[in-house]
């Protein structure tokens, strides 16, 4: 810049009628010298004309006193003042929250905004405002308290300042909820049933074994599990040191940029500077904001201002004197649904959560907030995870990863004498809710035995599954409760807990003998039904309103159905009289389903016999089990059946029933107790339980089968 305009400017700026133009210049100077203009006008004392324009009574320079203040800094110094201070805060001009939040760029003046309450007035506007823009200056001037512990302690007390990322993180993920829809991998499972049936070239089918079990390998965790911690608390420690936060640490966005340090990188951003309307801007930045509409563009600032709000909260929870401001149930929510639910989340806010996981002092607290459980449901569990041969999924992955390590982390502190002691003292309650939940994280988080063997967990579990299901008023009471706000089930905590009990070797035995079925391709297979035998007795089927349902061959069915066999093949009315009709009760089933068990019952192998959908299976389960047909039962229920391909969380409360009932095949129970406690949500786990518990003996049953499922599947003894 030429000689010395900028002292001469400000010494200008003391003659009120010059001012306007003087300020014109400035503001173009500022766009390009700002360092040599910072140097100049600092030397021409002008702090105190600057102060005076913001209180001036028009309010057209108060936005040029705030880009000169928060770009600068012999001039910023000069006017880092208690006095002006003092001054912005017993005024009432609406830019004085934009004016005390530039105060926050340097240490004194971060200092006067904690020490002087303006810090707790900016977070109340901050709180207040739905201006998108106010709210990311501001989110920018809590940044950089980053530098100061002080003030970052003074923030994570502030509770109005907690409560809003809350809220706002919340909202965020209403608005933006991007859930997967997990889905099978078709191609995966097509190469699954090809290994199987050895159509393929003995290399080229050792190699697909591998990727196959490769892939599975995924799914060997229980719904519930994490790796159980080999080491000591303080030994984990030292081989993953904590995080500890660097001053270059930060998010790659938008906010990124806007906390950089220099004026130039702010300029680029949503810096203050931004906000230089009436100078002219680079050519670059009107084309960039050109090609973004305004929908788009709200739509980053809002995800800017969120993901700015969690960068904070990462940031709090380094430090182990805000940790008691910070765990709260609200708090813990807001960052799993933030994680599990929005698209392409910022994995690193996990630490918000891992930091509480490692802290001892709290571990009776989390225990009581169940903390455990949140983790499990929220990410541990999360969508594409509980689909059997789903399409592999980063996201979800990436979720049950970190789920797990906080876990690892947590259970560290509990399985030890100081977090156990606290469980243990839960078991002597009165109140059964109480000893279920505490036996519930006896089972998640204490794997070492000496402990575990102390109190009855494992009794206490299977105690309370009877109970809550011993009745269908007490399953929709108990059962269907929840211990926290949207949290999962009563009783599906009781099945997830019992999950983590079996062992990763009986999760993939089970998963390896489950194929795929393919239902037959039009122009294959044989049917006895559109081509019989010439000669052959036919048996004619029809509704009770005497329509015909099919014609099949008297022999095959007599073959294949003890019941049909008994009533055609002995004295019955029927032979004597060479009667060859069947009438169906049609409240037992559609005749489209009856259709399909006859054609399945005459061995039919084509399209006709096609199976569509879990419900289908039931009633053909049903049906063959009516009329004693031992080989549909099989077909429909081994590897290669429908049944377990149809079978999964969502058909589970239709399946199960049938599976209890039924001996189709010996493996079919075992799979479908591996989908309650391994491929269910707890929604879906919830329901199938409600679909049985009306019945008693089906109850028994239950129990029963799933006390020996666990016994024979369990990592630990029962
Ligand atoms: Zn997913
Ligand atoms: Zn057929």
């Amino acid at each position: 810049m030429l000689s010395n305009g900028g002292f001469y400017l400000g010494k200008l700026l003391s003659n009120v009628d010059r001012r306007e133009e003087v300020v014109k210049i400035l503001k173009v100077l500022m766009k390009r010298h700002m360092n040599v203009l910072d140097r100049q006008l600092s030397r021409s004392e002008c702090s105190e004309q600057v102060i005076a324009m913001f209180f001036e009574k028009s309010n057209k320079n108060r936005q040029f006193v705030i880009d000169l203040f928060s770009n600068s800094i012999g001039i910023r110094e000069q006017m880092e003042t208690e006095g002006f201070i003092d001054q912005l805060l017993s005024s009432a001009i609406p830019e004085k929250n934009k004016m005390l939040a530039a105060f926050s760029q340097t240490a004194w003046g971060r200092a006067k905004l904690r020490t002087s309450g303006a810090l707790d007035v900016v977070v109340d506007v901050f709180s207040s405002s739905t201006e998108i823009e106010e709210k990311l200056s501001f989110i920018a001037a809590f940044r950089h308290f980053v530098h100061d512990t002080a003030g970052m302690r003074h923030l994570s007390e502030n509770l109005v300042f907690v409560n809003t990322v809350v809220r706002d993180i919340n909202k965020y993920v209403e608005e933006y909820r991007n859930e997967c829809v997990p889905s099978v991998d078709m191609e995966f499972v097509t190469k699954l049933r090809a290994v199987d049936s050895e159509t393929l070239e003995n290399e080229q089918a050792m190699a697909l074994v591998e990727e196959t079990v490769d892939r599975l390998h995924k799914d060997f965790y229980s719904m519930w599990s994490y790796d159980t911690p080999q080491t000591s608390p303080r030994r984990a420690h030292s081989m993953s040191p904590p995080y500890s936060p660097s001053p270059n640490y930060s998010f790659p966005s938008s906010v990124a940029s806007s906390a950089g340090s220099s004026p130039a990188a702010r300029r680029t951003s949503e810096g203050i500077l931004d906000e230089l309307s009436d100078v002219e801007s680079d050519h670059e930045e009107e084309k960039k904001e050109e090609k973004e509409t305004i929908e788009e563009k709200r739509k980053r600032q809002e995800k800017s201002i969120v993901e700015g709000e969690l960068w904070l909260l990462t940031w709090l929870a380094q430090d182990d004197h805000n940790l008691q401001f910070l765990i709260r149930d609200d708090v813990v929510d807001c960052v799993v649904s933030y994680l599990r639910s929005t698209r392409d989340p910022d994995f690193r806010t996990y630490r918000v959560l891992r930091r509480m996981a490692t802290h001892r002092t709290h571990v009776y607290r989390l225990l009581d907030l169940e903390f455990h459980v949140r983790i499990l449901t929220g990410l541990c569990a999360a969508p594409c995870r509980m689909l059997k041969y789903a399409v592999p999924c980063k996201h979800c992955d990436k979720c049950a990863e970190h789920g797990r390590e906080i876990l690892r982390e947590f259970a560290s502190h509990v399985d030890n004498s100081y977090g156990d002691a606290h469980i243990n003292s839960q078991f002597t309650k009165d109140d059964f809710v109480h000893r279920t939940k505490a036996a519930i994280a006896k089972i998640v988080l204490v794997k070492e035995r000496i402990r575990l063997a102390k109190v009855p967990a494992l009794t206490e579990l299977f105690d309370a599954l009877s109970h809550v299901m011993s009745s269908p008023e007490n399953f929709k009471e108990i059962g269907k409760m929840t211990t926290y706000e949207n949290g999962p089930s009563f009783v599906s905590q009781i099945i997830g807990a019992l999950s983590i009990l079996i062992s990763g070797q009986k999760i993939k035995e089970l998963c390896l003998n489950d194929m795929w079925y393919f239902p037959p391709k039009p122009g294959t297979g044989q049917c006895l039904l559109e081509a019989p035998p010439p000669g052959e007795e036919l048996l004619r089927f029809i509704d009770d309103a005497d329509s015909e349902i099919a014609v099949a061959p008297m022999k095959t069915v007599c073959e294949n159905s003890h019941y049909f066999e008994g009533m055609y093949s002995s004295d019955f009315v029927e032979k004597t009289e060479a009667v060859r009709t069947f009438q169906v009760q049609s409240e037992s089933c559609s005749p489209e389903d009856f259709r399909i068990f006859i054609h399945l019952l005459s061995t039919c192998t084509a399209t006709c016999s096609t199976v569509s959908s879990a419900e289908q299976c039931a009633t053909l389960l049903a049906l063959s089990d009516q009329f004693l047909c031992p080989d549909v039962s099989e077909r429909l229920c081994n590897i290669y059946g429908p049944l377990r391909t149809y079978l999964n969380g969502p058909s589970l409360h239709t399946l199960l029933p049938v599976a209890l009932a039924t001996s189709g095949h010996p493996t079919l129970l075992d799979t479908v107790l591996l989908t309650l406690v391994r491929f269910s949500s707890s929604e879906n786990v919830t329901a199938a339980l409600e679909a049985i518990c009306e019945n008693s003996t089906v109850v028994n049953t239950f129990i029963t089968s799933l006390r020996a499922f666990l016994t024979r599947s369990a990592n630990i003894d029962m």
